[in-house]
């Protein structure tokens, strides 16, 4: 058992070494052992999604109906209704399919990476491509990619209750385990899936994929459901009742032609209710939206690759509708509004002058800014690469190009004064601690946010003497601090403490300190920021901003972006702490800034918001943060932030840029008008085509459609047309309205009316077009009413495209689904003007040109009617 061995020998079994495997063994390995995932259960299969759609139980029944109709001898136009019926299935699959894939091509993109040293160097690769051997670094918040064998621990803990079901963390260690062991007990090995909260680490892969104890605890891993969006919930119980009233509607139709060829005593009456049946089951395939939730699918999935083509990508998909209502966005300041990219511009050193650390010669003969240095690259853990690149927090990565600016190497630094322990920086503590080997002894670095270090330091250095911290020179410290802070500055402070060979440090160590000296940093923000928050805000949209940074620096970069004006405030956590419930209630809208937070404080940031019933994203990239990403509306985790804060998001941030959530905003609030124009599209056809029907069963008049026509239009009106609508690009005006009730109906802001409005003109022209053929011959008349109908259904398209502007405004071309979606309506339609074609549609060999002519000029009024009634509604609904 590898933890009953010590790691050399693991290292040795796996033939990889503490500088990691070779590039080319590694490859080797992934051939065979595969790659480091549980395998997915199987999808279901394409013939399975096929033979699902014969369930519904309306196809059933037309099925049904269509067997009898052959066992009477009318074989063409059933064989054609089972052609149509498996058309539709087919279609259907594609739809799924698509859907499907869309959404397992998002997952692809949010897939872990895991941290490895191959030959030597530092690598990221994805965590799928870990082999036995590997050696992986750890750091708080990631998570354990496989299992493995700890080759170093640094108060590493992981938590991992999903194995155990001990939600404890564990401290780890490297030292033999003799006996045999369970794995809650296997302290110097980690597992893969659970997660390191503190500490890090670095181990050699030992169990990857189904080999790992989580593979072989697991199983299978079921395929996660597909969750449904508000939208498609809302929808779906919306279809449902859709359903029942159109299928009552279907049954008194039936019940009416029955009724009247009874009465008239008119033909063979088993025909008559033979016929009327096909009929009212046709009316019910046609009208019923049973296509709708998986167009909204497509729908969805295409706003998410919008969205990750713009750094943002969806991990839950009802965030895509969410973040369309979205109407306050808490955001992090650090990378996220301002660039993260560090230079120190300025320092204090009471009674030194600042000038002195400006030299390699001052860090010989100075000890103050000698031991500022020291403190500042020790107490350090960022690099500079090979290739010049920054490794680490930029922070620290300040403080090291700080000091070669100055003449100095920070590498010949550590290495003259190598570091013995450490106690690494966490965000709730705000500060770091390093214990090194200097040349005048051993010495603890801390360093970390300025009124932290003040009330933890008893001494300072004055001219680089050590003298007693008094509250007078604390002061002097403090206003200093408030200065820097004002410039819009981070500052961060430094300090030593003499120890003993062998010293241990622990948190409570951190105390009784000798204050150095402050150096101050500029974070620019970032230059496409403050059009953002501006666009935001003129989308109804609050920007707040909450950071772990000292409220004075908050505040001047939050007044430089525009997130702060004038009567706003600035509060800092223990502020916030000290407000009651009702305080924070009112004072809620006028916070912009909240500095130096605790986890818990965004909690209630977040849930404040929500109990003003305002729909919330928040960012951010710790593990502490995972709770608070989760109690947001829409949790938005940072790319370059841990995997447990990733793993409690709905959303990523690749770029870690504010600017990219409102983009992604944008996004969302097109896909929801995209989504209701589909619906939009779809239901007044629909409903255009019943009123027609209706009309003519009250007005005496032949059917306006046969049975197979009905489900014809169905194939050609029912899908491609409402998914080309999911590709509209944003409308104009998007950002300038204000962000939707989270709760809206599916028939608010105007569907209603728009689809009763266009409903009703496709209901009339239709009933016009079978009004003039009827002159000639009621044959005539259906084959006017079918065709008017699939043309109008077929413009009514470009009608549904905007909701604001006429089509001639938004551009023909602008949308090539569009076209191409109506294109093929036009070729399907085209089919059953076939000569060999026409009778199996009822279409006259007699109908000519000029009645078609007629039947486009009736769709295309229609179409025009539509974009004058634009006007109107807009007006109503505003
Ligand atoms: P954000 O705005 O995203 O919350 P932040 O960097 O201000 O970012 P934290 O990372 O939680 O928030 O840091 C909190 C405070 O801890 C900082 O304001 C700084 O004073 C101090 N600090 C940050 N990084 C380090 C570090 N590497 N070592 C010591 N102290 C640090």
């Amino acid at each position: 058992m590898f933890y009953q061995k010590n790691y050399e020998e693991v290292l040795t079994d796996l033939e990889s070494s503490e500088n990691g495997l070779s590039q080319e063994k590694a490859k080797q390995l992934l051939e065979k052992h595969g790659y480091n995932e549980l395998q997915e259960k199987d999808k279901v299969p394409v013939w399975k999604l096929f033979l699902e759609s014969f369930k519904d139980p309306l196809v059933i029944i037309l099925l049904i109906a269509a067997i009898v109709q052959i066992a009477l001898g009318e074989t063409m136009e059933s064989l054609i209704i089972f052609a149509v019926i498996i058309l539709n299935s087919i279609l259907g699959v594609v739809q799924t399919k698509k859907a499907e894939s869309s959404l397992d091509s998002l997952k692809a993109l949010s897939a872990p990476n895991a941290k490895v040293i191959r030959e030597g160097n530092k690598l990221t690769i994805p965590a799928k491509e870990l082999v036995p051997g590997d050696v992986v670094i750890l750091e708080a918040g990631d998570y354990v990619p496989a299992d493995g064998r700890l080759i170093e621990a640094q108060t590493l803990k992981c938590v991992e209750g999903m194995l155990t079901g001990e939600s404890e963390p564990v401290l780890k260690h490297t030292d033999v385990i003799e006996d045999e062991s369970p794995l809650g007990d296997q302290k110097n090995m980690v597992f893969s899936g659970s997660m390191v909260v503190y500490g890090r680490g670095t181990f050699v892969t030992t169990g990857t994929g189904m080999n790992s104890e989580m593979g072989k605890i697991a199983g299978l891993l079921e395929n996660a459901d597909s969750k449904l969006t508000p939208l498609q919930q809302n929808i779906e119980s919306f279809s449902k009742k859709l359903g029942v009233g159109i299928t009552l509607l279907a049954l008194l139709i039936f019940g009416i032609q029955v009724g009247k060829a009874f009465i008239m005593g008119t033909g063979n009456m088993g025909e008559v209710v033979l016929s009327s049946f096909m009929f009212a089951v046709a009316i019910a395939v046609a009208a019923i939206p049973e296509a709708l939730s998986s167009i909204m699918t497509i729908v969805l999935a295409v706003g998410t690759n919008n969205m990750a083509k713009k750094q943002a990508i969806i991990r839950k998909l009802p965030a895509v509708e969410t973040l369309g209502s979205a109407k306050v966005i808490c955001t992090d300041k650090t990378g996220t509004l301002t660039q993260n990219k560090m230079t120190v511009v300025d320092l204090y050193m009471n009674g030194t002058e600042p000038e002195v650390m400006n030299s390699a010669e001052s860090y010989e003969s100075n000890a103050h800014s000698r031991l500022l240095t020291l403190c500042s690259v020790l107490c350090n853990d960022s690099a500079i690469g090979s290739e010049g690149q920054e490794i680490g927090d930029p922070t620290e990565t300040a403080l090291i190009n700080f000091a070669n600016k100055n003449g100095l190497n920070y590498e010949d630094i550590r290495n003259e004064n190598p570091r013995v322990e450490e106690l690494p920086f966490d965000s709730d503590r705000k500060l770091m601690t390093t214990v090194n080997k200097t040349r005048d002894g051993y010495f603890m670095f801390t360093k970390g946010a300025p009124d932290i270090i003040f009330s933890r330091s008893k001494y300072v250095l004055i001219n680089g003497e050590k003298k007693e911290l008094t509250e007078e020179i604390k002061q002097q410290f403090r206003a200093q601090n408030e200065g820097f802070s004002n410039r819009a500055l981070r500052v961060l402070a430094f300090t030593y403490k003499e120890v003993e060979e062998g010293f241990s440090p622990s948190i409570e160590d951190e105390d009784d300190l000798t204050l150095i000296g402050l150096l101050a940093m500029i974070d620019p923000p970032r230059a496409e920021v403050i059009d953002a928050v501006a666009e935001a805000k003129e989308a109804g949209i609050k920007t707040v901003m909450i950071t772990g940074d000292h409220k004075t620096t908050a505040a001047a970069i939050a007044r430089e972006i525009g997130i702060m004006e004038d009567g706003d405030l600035a509060l800092t956590g223990q502020e916030l702490d000290a407000l009651t419930e009702e305080e924070l209630d009112e004072k809620l809208e006028k916070i912009t800034v909240y500095a130096r937070v605790s986890p818990e404080n965004k909690i209630r940031i977040v849930r404040a918001w929500q109990k003003k019933d305002c729909v919330s994203a928040m960012t951010g990239d710790g593990v502490n943060d995972a709770p608070a990403l989760k109690q947001a509306d829409i949790g938005i985790g940072m790319g370059s932030g841990t995997d447990v804060a990733k793993d409690a998001s709905d959303m990523v941030l690749v770029d870690d840029n504010f600017a990219s959530i409102v983009n992604a905003v944008e996004v969302g609030r097109t896909v929801y008008s995209n989504i209701k124009k589909s619906i939009t599209y779809l239901f007044a056809g629909n409903f255009g085509a019943i009123i027609a029907i209706l009309f003519a069963v009250f007005a005496n008049w032949t059917n306006p459609f046969t049975a197979l026509q009905l489900l014809f239009i169905n194939l050609v009106n029912d899908s491609l047309p409402a998914i080309a609508l999911g590709f509209e690009p944003t409308e104009r005006g998007t950002m300038k309205r204000a962000p939707r009730p989270a709760n809206e109906g599916i028939l608010a802001d105007g569907t209603m009316q728009r689809v009763v409005f266009r409903g009703i003109v496709i209901g009339i022209v239709t009933i016009i077009a079978q009004y003039i053929g009827m002159q000639v011959s009621p044959e005539f008349g259906v084959a006017m009413a079918f065709t008017t109908l699939i043309f109008a259904r077929t413009l009514q398209t470009i009608a549904s495209r905007s909701n604001v502007d006429p089509a001639v405004k938004i551009g023909f071309f602008s949308n090539k689904y569009v076209i191409g979606a109506m294109v093929v309506c036009f070729l399907l339609y085209s089919i059953v003007l076939i000569p060999a074609v026409r009778p199996i549609f009822s279409i006259p060999l007699a109908f000519g040109m000029q009645e078609l002519g007629i039947c486009i000029g009736l769709a295309l009024i229609s179409t025009l009617v539509m974009e004058v009634g634009k006007i109107f509604i807009r007006k109503s609904v505003k």
